[in-house]
């Protein structure tokens, strides 16, 4: 090729190298021609390297994006970098959550025997650490043994040093303005790393303290999530019967307790209502205590199921339930307890092959006063009228007999 086809050759490199070609043909040879290609294939190289360092930087920030899990990052780090940083190890230390202990979370090396494995900690107050905590910034210690000379407490780089490196550059992880840790890359070479290297590894270090940042307020999320559910099932555990699923009794007590303070602050009435299954000890007796208990459970799903949204029920012991209606309604309080005696008794419990008719019986009291809104007399009532309704015949309501306005009487619903 004449000197002016190569110089021809060149220029057409150097555009396919502006246009992110690195491997262009170029002509190189001992004049003066040829030693500028020499020097363009030399840039090529460096550009090269520039550029896939550059990719691999990018990756590792939509990686970021992708949620991927922060070891499957670390191995990419250690997989895109050999290139680009002279360490045959790569580790990750982190501090503890009350920044004590600083441990290694993750470590990959081109050899087998590590003396500084998974697992190993440091407490945060150990001089190197310490140095670089303090300090915000990377540390290179290009002679271990020399530093170890110097520092001979230290049982890290003695044991760094017993696995055969040499050298190492260490840069913090600045996760919102505070330390989390440590990547390390190191070599078991004296020397080996220099400014540019510091640059990339602060460029790796930012993006990985961004992931780990975020993986530890996942798992933050993760671990409150968990414990607002284990609050929420115990909550349930300690205020609901096992058997039904109902309020238990401290719980619609506690329900009828709030309600009477509210009523009597914004001045209405509420009505509650005492419901025992009739002739249930029948049933246990001819069916068995399991029957028993899934008439129970039937009878308090049926019972829920036809409450609307301001009336509470609980079981208020064995087989007798406690209904809460509030804000108390002109008749409301009778409706709903004819609507539950109704939904007990116009269909038949079926229990595996039999089917059992069951009645209940229910006694209402209402306090329409602020004077008759206390607790025991409402619970009094109720159970004196639920009694009535048993010696009346059962299956049926009746209303407790408490003063008010209108002087209504007791009275039979059905
Ligand atoms: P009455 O119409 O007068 O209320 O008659 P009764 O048979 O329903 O009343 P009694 O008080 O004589 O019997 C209630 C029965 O309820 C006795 C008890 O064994 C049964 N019981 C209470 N709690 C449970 C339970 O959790 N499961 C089962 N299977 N039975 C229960
Ligand atoms: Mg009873
Ligand atoms: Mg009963």
């Amino acid at each position: 090729m004449n000197k002016k086809d190569r110089i021809i050759a060149l220029c057409k490199a150097a555009e396919a190298m502006a246009h992110g070609h690195f491997v262009p043909d170029i002509p190189v040879g001992d004049d003066d021609v040829g030693c500028l290609g020499r020097s363009l294939k030399k840039l090529s190289r460096s550009l090269q390297k520039q550029a896939e360092k550059h990719q691999s930087l990018y990756r590792i920030m939509v990686e970021c994006h992708l949620n991927l899990r922060l070891i499957d990052i670390l191995n990419h780090i250690y997989e895109s970098f050999q290139h680009h940083l002279p360490y045959d190890r790569i580790s990750l230390a982190l501090l503890d959550s009350d920044g004590n202990k600083l441990k290694l979370h993750w470590v990959r090396a081109c050899y087998d025997k590590l003396e500084l494995d998974t697992g190993y900690y440091a407490s945060a107050t150990h001089h190197t650490v310490k140095t670089i905590l303090t300090a915000g910034k990377e540390l290179v210690i290009d002679d271990l043994k020399v530093y170890l000379e110097q520092h001979p407490e230290s049982s890290l780089v003695a044991a760094a040093c017993k696995e055969g490196i040499q050298s190492c550059l260490i840069c913090p992880l600045i996760a919102t303005g505070k330390p989390a840790g440590f990547i390390l890359f190191s070599s078991r070479k004296k020397n080996v790393f220099k400014k540019l290297h510091r640059d990339l590894s602060l460029q790796i270090a930012s993006q990985l303290a961004v992931i780990i940042e975020r993986t530890r307020l996942y798992k933050n999320i993760k671990l409150n999530r968990q414990l607002i559910a284990q609050k929420k099932t115990l909550q349930q555990k300690v205020t609901h019967d096992a058997l039904t699923g109902l309020f238990n009794r401290p719980a619609i007590f506690d329900r009828l307790r709030k309600d009477i303070l509210r009523a009597r602050r914004g001045g209405f009435g509420i009505a509650v209502i005492m419901i025992d299954i009739d002739h249930f000890k029948q049933i246990n007796d001819r069916y068995g205590h399991q029957t028993g208990d899934a008439v129970l459970v039937e009878i308090a799903e049926r019972l829920t199921q036809s409450a609307r949204a301001h009336e509470y029920i609980g079981r208020y012991g064995g087989e007798e339930f406690l209904a809460i209606v509030s804000p108390y309604d002109q008749d409301g309080a009778l409706r709903a307890a004819e609507r539950f005696r109704e939904t007990i008794a116009n269909e038949a419990i079926h229990s595996g092959e039999v089917s059992i008719p069951i009645t209940i019986s229910l006694g209402v009291a209402i306090a329409r006063t602020p004077e008759l809104l206390e607790e025991n007399l409402l619970i009094k009532a109720a159970d004196e009228a639920l009694y009535a309704a048993k010696h009346h015949g059962r299956n049926r309501v009746e209303l407790a007999q408490l003063p008010c306005p209108e002087s209504e009487t007791a009275r039979l619903v059905i």
